[in-house]
């Protein structure tokens, strides 16, 4: 690999963990602040994301329990997995997820609380994750909460210390999602968080996900592709991120050690609405 393979993006030296920090802290925890200012289109995502993993679950033609796919508005609240009691762990399509840059959980509560029996998180903002660790969070309340880690992914690690751990809980001893050991996850679902991450760090947070896969486990990835005319990555200096191009994408999973088993592009957003191409890929350890 020359130089220049190394390093394909040439704005990542413009980004900056503080300024994503004091963007991110800046912005209301809800799901226009999540969105941009495009609340509309969550419906149509988690919709999208939904089938996606459905297809990638018939890939390793796995039986299919039957999941909640309610989907009846657009608003975190109305739209939060409230299931009236917690099914038993192996009615799950998932163990244990990770998702991080997961916000305020618009995508935790929508598609991966159906789901994933158990869940952890990393997310730098602790104002947006307080929502879901809260007493009355339903992740809390059905025990599928289990790590919440409120770091940049710059610089947390699997050992990190998490500000919320379900062991920590009063009661913990009628908690079974308590973890106090590194977990194997078989979903690390990541959406609209990975761009701001310079081309080296994907390729080292990437890497280090590795050994947290179980064999039969996924690593989704959600992401904003780049629409420059010559595929260059672009710099959005206010919340300090780069939105990539699809080949430089592939290029940070090839450079982990990651294969690309499925993609698909999101399709449903309104058009006038001129926003970026989104794609959804699904990887595993090459
Ligand atoms: N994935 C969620 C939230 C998207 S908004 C969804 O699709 O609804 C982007 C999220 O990434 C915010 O919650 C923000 O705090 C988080 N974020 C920003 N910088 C980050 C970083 N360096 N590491 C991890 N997450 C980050």
């Amino acid at each position: 690999m020359d130089a220049d393979d190394s390093n394909p993006s040439a704005v990542d030296s413009q980004i900056s963990t503080a300024d994503q920090i004091t963007y991110w802290q800046s912005i209301s925890a809800d799901v226009d602040g999540m969105l941009g200012g495009y609340p509309q289109v969550s419906r149509i995502d988690i919709q999208f994301s939904r089938n996606f993993v459905q297809k990638l679950r018939r890939l390793d033609r796995r039986p299919t329990p039957s999941i909640s796919t309610s989907t009846s508005t657009s608003h975190i609240a109305s739209q939060a997995a409230q299931p009236s009691h917690q099914p038993p762990t192996n009615t799950y399509a998932f163990q244990h997820a990770l998702e991080p840059g997961a916000g305020i959980g618009r995508v935790t509560l929508n598609l991966l609380a159906p789901l994933c029996a158990q869940i952890d998180i990393v997310e730098p903002i602790e104002k947006f994750t307080a929502v879901l660790t809260a007493p009355e969070s339903p992740l809390v309340k059905h025990n599928q909460l289990c790590r919440v880690w409120n770091l940049p992914l710059q610089d947390w690690t699997p050992t990190s210390i998490p500000a919320y751990n379900a062991t920590d809980s009063n009661d913990n001893h009628h908690n079974n999602n308590a973890v106090t050991s590194s977990p194997k996850y078989d979903l690390i679902f990541n959406q609209w968080c990975l761009n701001h991450l310079s081309f080296a760090s994907l390729v080292v947070y990437f890497k280090s996900l590795i050994p947290l896969l179980l064999p039969s486990g996924w690593i989704v990835v959600k992401e904003n592709l780049s629409s420059d005319a010559f595929g260059a990555d672009l710099f959005d200096a206010d919340d300090s991120s780069v939105t990539r191009s699809d080949a430089n994408w592939r290029a940070a999973f090839t450079a982990a050690g990651l294969r690309l088993v499925k993609t698909d592009l999101q399709t449903g957003f309104p058009k006038e609405l001129k926003l970026y191409p989104v794609k959804i890929y699904a990887l595993r350890p090459v």
